[in-house]
């Protein structure tokens, strides 16, 4: 095993990997930019090195300054956590020509499954069904455009080929809306991405976000470990995850289970990962592949009872799987809510000083958050400063005790929207379960009126 890991991330994550090191016995180091100094889990870190200034290109994606970092700690491993350079295979390759390992998949499967054009012909080749679309990326040519949305019947849905984080996509109805959809949403992949390929998907109406969970060995070995459902979504982006999915049949997880940890072997994957579906009328469509550590990953943990940061850890050092499919068992329902600073009604970014502080507790609560009293919330990085994470032996259960915890729960001198989730818990449709991709949003258009 390693004896020491450098966490190529800040916030929640970071301090997720570094209470897993802790576990283990393996010590960490912490790398933190100007804006980052002053974080408990910095201070609390076995070793901590800045990395440059607030600014996320000069410190948490500047791969010179993390790979010396490593160099001058003597760390024998990074973990990249999730977004920053997680999934960046220029990086994991220069990682690797540096002598460390990288926690995550090699370079070559970064590459395929980071480029959802390059994804989705892996996994037609591996027999995962995907949502019908273009063939590959859209050509130039507007009138061949045209014939292919044709052919897909609109609504269709444009998507940058490098995008993420819910970015990079654009919705059309019309033919005369097509030509102009696609020509912006290429200029702004150029520039957000790097890659301004785009590719065209039909725009499914009333689907739910359900993704497989998968962990893989070096020794050919994959297992899926259930399912999650994320259709809480805004903009694209979740805020509130479930697992099991509420009301889709087990035989039809298994199946699409099976066809994931199968198409892991084919590409030679290593690592957690995860793949991205939407489900209408009963049929999985594949959208994108996650290959690191995802946000909503305690929800996994809790209904199978394993360690998924502490298993990608083992899985790098070359150890086996020490599980097989059959003995993955599910147990009870978890449920996961995203604590943003933000104003919970209108979601301008909320970032400051936190002046109190007072989690959640008792039976079946986690919470996985850097925060605390007198900590100072910088304007330079995503929003999300927590997660509130519960268990029930039942999704009933799991919702009281939900309920519980955000009743408890107390964060002063910056708006989060806590508000919002305790209205969500309360919400006859999502209570009932099941709600697609677009509930939240008809949900806060329908508040608005109210
Ligand atoms: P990202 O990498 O930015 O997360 P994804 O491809 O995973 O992008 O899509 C994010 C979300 O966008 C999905 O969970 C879903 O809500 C929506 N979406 C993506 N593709 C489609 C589609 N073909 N039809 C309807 N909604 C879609």
């Amino acid at each position: 095993m390693f004896k020491k890991i450098l966490i190529a991330n800040r916030g929640e994550i970071a301090l997720r990997i570094q209470r897993a090191c802790r576990e283990m016995g393996i010590k960490s180091v912490v790398v933190y930019s100007e804006a980052d100094r002053e974080a408990k889990y910095v201070k609390l870190a076995d070793e901590a090195v800045c990395i440059g200034p607030a600014a996320s290109a000069q410190s948490y994606l500047h791969m010179p300054s993390i790979i010396s970092a490593a160099e001058v700690t003597d760390a024998e491993a990074i973990h990249p956590g999730y977004g920053f350079l997680s999934e960046n295979a220029d990086f994991a390759e220069r990682v690797e020509q540096s002598g460390f390992v990288f926690i995550g998949p090699t370079p070559e499967c970064i590459r395929i499954m980071g480029d959802k054009v390059s994804a989705k012909q892996a996994m037609i080749k591996s027999g995962v069904p995907c949502v019908p679309g273009s063939e590959g990326a859209l050509p130039d040519d507007n009138k061949e455009i045209i014939r292919i949305a044709r052919a897909i019947g609109y609504p269709v849905i444009i998507k940058a080929a490098g995008g993420g984080g819910g970015r990079g996509m654009r919705v059309v109805h019309t033919e005369a809306a097509l030509i102009h959809a696609v020509q912006t949403t290429k200029a702004e992949a150029g520039a957000a991405f790097g890659n301004p390929a785009v590719y065209m998907e039909k725009f499914l109406e009333h689907p739910r976000h359900i993704e497989i969970q998968i962990m893989a060995d070096t020794f050919k070995s994959a297992v899926w470990l259930g399912e999650r459902d994320c259709s809480m979504q805004r903009r694209h982006q979740k805020i509130i995850e479930e697992a099991p999915a509420p009301g889709i049949p087990r035989r039809a997880i298994e199946r699409i289970g099976d066809r994931c940890a199968a198409a892991c072997k084919k590409i030679g994957y290593r690592g957690a990962g995860t793949f991205e579906f939407l489900y209408e009328n009963g049929e999985f469509y594949f959208i994108e592949m996650n290959t690191r550590v995802q946000v909503e990953h305690p929800v996994t943990e809790w209904v199978t009872g394993i360690d998924i940061v502490q298993m990608q850890i083992r899985v790098a050092a070359g150890e086996k799987l020490p599980f097989t499919q059959k003995q993955v068992q599910l147990r009870g329902h978890a449920i996961e809510c995203r604590i943003n600073a933000e104003d919970p009604v209108k979601f301008v970014p909320s970032p400051g000083r936190i002046t109190t502080w007072h989690p959640p507790g008792g039976p079946g609560v986690r919470v996985d958050s850097h925060i605390y009293a007198g900590y100072f919330v910088p304007p330079n990085y995503d929003s999300m400063i927590g997660k509130i994470i519960v268990h029930g032996d039942t999704r009933d259960q799991a919702l009281a005790r939900m309920r519980t915890a955000l009743s408890e729960t107390v964060i002063e001198g910056i708006q989060t929207n806590i508000p919002l989730h305790r209205e969500l818990m309360v919400d006859a449709k999502f209570v009932e379960g099941g709600t697609d991709i677009h509930y939240l949003e008809h949900w806060m258009a329908a508040r608005k009126q109210r």
